[in-house]
């Protein structure tokens, strides 16, 4: 046990050395940022600004966005523009990958970040919700990842994709959700397999997040469990800079990394701590 944790230590130690980021190599990187009205992705897309970056950020709610817009430019972004639209509409996301691409001549960095509101409660059997949110988590991800594919080719980008502890990990209240984290982690851990094999020169960065801090995560865990939740404008900038790196896997905030490491090590007394960490009175 102990020469596995050396090891561990040992690994763990090189992984972080390995990052490199380079500032100055997103100055007119072309972004464009899904679910960036709020949350994470405003974080996201202040980050971008403030080193210099051409963005597009989409939503649905196009008054939010244009305040993001403004706040972007003021804060160094050499470009920025808005879309509003809706990803549960299956041609939205193709649309808004195109207007990315006409309006900053191309894309560097494709961040693949919004989600859909679900409730936090137990399952109640409604299929036709995970059906809706599997479309806005899951398969407008893929639609957008293959109308940008081209275009990332030709200028050596990135797919970053937004993921969760949840999609790794199983746990209560939030099935749904957690089902279409799953799926993103399945599909885009495969295709980089695949772009692999095809000497592809698009790289793709699965971001997998606690708990963070934003307005949405806060009100839904109220009452459900107690736990320290990390800065969303940190985690923006993990994302930022494991994109830039291009690096396969990042983890924020840094327990994430050990609860994938040892999450089939003792599956008993994994579950059992899973379960008594919620308030719940049936
Ligand atoms: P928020 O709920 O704060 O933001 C969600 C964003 O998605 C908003 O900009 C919202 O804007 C947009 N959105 C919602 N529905 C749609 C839709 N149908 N079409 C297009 N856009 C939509 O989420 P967070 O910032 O908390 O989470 C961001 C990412 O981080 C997600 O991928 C989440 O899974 C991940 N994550 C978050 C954690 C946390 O604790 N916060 C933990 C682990 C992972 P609008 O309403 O204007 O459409």
């Amino acid at each position: 046990l102990l020469l596995l944790c050396s090891i561990g230590v040992a690994f763990i130690a090189v992984r972080w050395s390995a990052t490199s980021f380079n500032e100055e190599s997103l100055k007119g990187a072309r972004v464009l940022v899904t679910g960036a009205s709020t949350g994470i992705g405003e974080q996201l897309a202040y980050q971008y600004a403030r080193l210099g970056a051409q963005l597009v950020i989409t939503a649905r709610r196009g008054n939010v966005l244009e305040e993001v817009v403004r706040k972007c430019k003021e804060m160094g972004a050499q470009k920025a523009f808005f879309i509003p639209a809706d990803m549960a509409s299956p041609p939205d996301a193709e649309r808004v990958v195109q207007y990315a691409i006409e309006q900053l001549g191309g894309l560097d960095f494709l961040v693949l970040n919004h989600i859909g509101p679900s409730p936090y409660s137990m399952w109640n059997g409604d299929v036709e919700h995970t059906r809706w949110l599997l479309q806005v988590n899951f398969l407008s991800y893929l639609q957008m990842a293959q109308k940008a594919l081209p275009t990332l080719e030709k200028s050596k980008g990135s797919i970053v994709v937004v993921s969760s502890l949840l999609g790794k990990i199983c746990g209560p209240f939030t099935l749904p959700y957690a089902a279409t984290k799953f799926a993103l982690n399945g599909f885009f851990g495969g295709l980089q397999h695949e772009l692999a094999m095809q000497k592809s020169n698009v790289s793709i960065t699965i971001c997998i997040l606690g708990l963070i801090d934003t307005d949405s995560a806060m009100e839904k865990i109220k009452g459900y469990i107690n736990m320290t939740a990390y800065p969303a404008h940190e985690s923006a900038r993990h994302i930022v800079e494991a994109g830039a790196s291009r690096q396969p896997e990042a983890f924020y905030p840094w327990y994430t990394f050990y609860a994938c490491l040892f999450r089939d090590w003792f599956p008993y007394f994994r579950d059992l701590a899973i379960q008594n960490s919620y308030t719940y009175n049936p």
